[in-house]
């Protein structure tokens, strides 16, 4: 069937998923592409997973993205999971397929370093150590690209060390657990530092981290986006560091699920990025 015969249905599957600007953005593509459909925040509690999964093909729609708390759990209602989804154990974008079939995706990855590559083209992953902060979801997928793009020393602090040393098990020597505790001392000749918890965004504590031994040419990344600039990223700045917010990881895996999707690559426009900012400023 024609793609401008029908009505696209698409949507993001987490729970709770209100706050999500998924809807905005992918909305926004729709529109701008002219085409009819409609991109849905879907609230699916946890003990409803199988049967939402289940039902997208029924109800016609070409796929969904995952977020907190599916993403490792939707794995085991999936046909087939590409390989980078499955070394990164979470999958963060379905495609409903038209013979029936679920196929699985992680765009994280992608969506990190393609906003650090667009905020700092000459950035490199492996122009020294690497400090990531956080061993959930989004840090596997910033550890899984950064080892990507070349890293050769990621030095992966937890709060909960056994999360940091299961990372290192699968991903191998490059990822160097450290306790929270010492986590301070792992900036010393740090290049890249990511934050990967979830502390620093809207409703959650800041995360408390003297940068004194952090390098002054050292990138430093927040997978955070709401605020738009943490704590995090406007300390680094003000001492001089350049600062990369999250907004841009959302941005950048958005065109890799319309292609699943649709066969189609939208734009990460400013017009886009003003439309997301002006949101979470609201
Ligand atoms: P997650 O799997 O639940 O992991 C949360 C991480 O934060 C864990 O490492 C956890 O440590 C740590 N943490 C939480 N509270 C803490 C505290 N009080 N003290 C120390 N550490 C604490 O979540 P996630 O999926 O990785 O998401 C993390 C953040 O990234 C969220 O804010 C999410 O919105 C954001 N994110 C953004 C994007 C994007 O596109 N920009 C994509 C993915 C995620 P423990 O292991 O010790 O519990």
């Amino acid at each position: 069937m024609k793609i401008d015969q029908r009505f696209l249905l698409a949507g993001v599957i987490g729970w709770p998923i209100m706050h999500s600007r998924s809807p905005l953005m992918h909305n926004h593509w729709l529109e701008e592409n002219n085409l009819n459909g409609r991109y849905l925040p879907l609230a699916v509690e946890p003990s409803k997973l199988e049967k939402a999964i289940r039902g997208l093909n029924a109800l016609g729609f070409s796929g969904v993205n995952v977020t907190i708390p599916h993403k490792q759990n939707v794995m085991q209602y999936l046909d087939e999971i590409d390989p980078t989804a499955l070394a990164m154990g979470a999958v963060s974008c379905i495609h409903a397929r038209e013979d029936g079939s679920l196929f699985g995706k992680n765009n994280d990855a992608h969506g990190f370093i393609r906003n650090i590559k667009a905020q700092s083209p000459e950035w490199r992953a492996n122009a020294g150590p690497a400090t990531v902060i956080g061993a959930g979801g989004g840090a596997r997928a910033v550890c899984y690209g950064l080892l990507q793009e070349g890293a050769t020393e990621i030095r992966l602090v937890n709060r909960s060390i056994e999360k940091a040393q299961a990372l290192a098990d699968q991903f191998g020597s490059a990822i160097k657990p450290v306790a929270w505790q010492d986590r301070e001392n792992a900036l010393q000749g740090t290049k890249t530092l990511v934050n990967a918890t979830s502390l620093g965004m809207v409703g959650q504590p800041a995360l408390e981290l003297r940068l004194d031994d952090l390098p002054q040419d050292a990138l430093v990344a927040d997978i955070i986006y709401a605020p738009l600039e943490t704590e995090l990223i406007k300390k680094a700045m003000l001492r001089g560091n350049q600062g990369v917010g999250g907004l841009g990881m959302l941005m950048h895996q958005g065109p890799l699920a319309w292609e699943l999707w649709f066969g189609i690559t939208p734009s990460v426009t400013p017009k886009l990025q003003a439309l997301l900012e002006k949101s979470l400023q609201a």
